[in-house]
């Protein structure tokens, strides 16, 4: 599969955004979604499936700890698309286990404790979403940080067996700020904030005008753990 999709990557690297979405789209039909996080790229991504194909699969993963300025955004895409993104939880038997074993404020005290929050909240939530798909669609960009300069448009996810279409992954910062200007999509009002990337509420901060997209992330720990696990490359 791995080769397969490096052949699709060749071939469809060089075609825009909206091209490729068109094929895929096309082609997968139910088997396909967008994951969501109401970021300003998944808004840019979710303007563009639902104009090609309203009845596309868009989800989100609520940790239980998002910030309230994502479920305005939530609120506000759902009315201006007439859609319902649809939103997968956490297992409730695992959010007790994490809280008895690490608190409230656990992914503070080290590494170990954050992953097996992001863990618990957001990759077994994420599993079950990607369960029976063959495509899942990205919002990934290659300048966000350090642990995605690699990415490609298509990769193989041996972890969730899928293909991951990632459309904007050549996209500069003011190619999705144009967009999304020019087309009127909501976007999440922290972003005016000095937010340009935003997870959960407690593990997320605003960051000054020209620091890395990603800092405001995990902002405790070192650059090459910051990623909550959704998007780890496996190396062979
Ligand atoms: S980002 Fe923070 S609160 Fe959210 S799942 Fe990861 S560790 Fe937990």
């Amino acid at each position: 599969m791995r080769e397969k999709v490096q052949k699709l990557n060749t071939e469809f690297k060089h075609l825009d955004a909206k091209d490729v979405l068109e094929h895929f789209l096309k082609l997968y039909i139910d088997k396909i979604a967008l994951s969501s996080s109401f970021g300003a790229e998944d808004q840019v991504l979710t303007d563009m499936i639902l104009k090609i194909d309203a009845n596309t699969q868009i989800f989100t993963l609520d940790t239980g700890r998002l910030p309230q300025q994502t479920y305005d955004v939530m609120s506000r895409t759902n009315l201006k698309y007439k859609t319902k993104i649809r939103v997968y939880f956490p297992d409730c038997r695992d959010v007790e286990r994490l809280y008895h074993k690490q608190g409230a404020n656990g992914f503070y005290d080290s590494v170990e404790n954050r992953k097996e929050c992001c863990y618990v909240r957001k990759i077994a939530p994420l599993k079950r979403a990607l369960n029976g798909l063959e495509v899942w669609i990205t919002g990934l960009r290659a300048e966000q940080s350090p642990t995605r300069e690699e990415t490609e448009m298509l990769e193989w996810d041996e972890s969730n067996g899928v293909i991951k279409l990632n459309p904007l992954i050549s996209w500069s910062e003011s190619d999705v700020w144009s967009y999304i200007r020019e087309n009127g999509v909501p976007y999440n009002s922290l972003h005016n904030e000095g937010y340009p990337s935003i997870g959960c509420e407690p593990c997320t901060r605003a960051v000054q005008a020209g620091a890395d997209l990603r800092s405001g992330r995990w902002w405790w720990e070192s650059p090459e753990h910051k990623e909550c696990g959704l998007h780890i490359k496996e190396t062979n």
